[in-house]
């Protein structure tokens, strides 16, 4: 088994990580999920390994 590392970059809007998509497209392998309860876009590009999404993460310890 081998580990690959994924770097995470935030967009603020959808439009920004379909934008990565597009760009991605035919040249990577990619995977990309939508959650309708965050409203958020993500793609996986193992080529440019790297996590894009919109989606909003509280970190540990948050309330809100
Ligand atoms: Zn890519």
């Amino acid at each position: 088994m081998s580990a690959i590392k994924f770097d995470f970059e935030h967009f603020d809007s959808q439009e920004d990580v379909r934008r990565h998509i597009q760009d991605c497209e035919g040249r990577h392998s990619q995977q990309v999920a939508y959650s309708t309860f965050h409203d958020a876009l993500t793609q996986i590009c193992y080529g440019c390994r790297r996590i894009r999404s919109n989606i909003i993460i509280y970190k540990h310890g948050d309330n809100n």
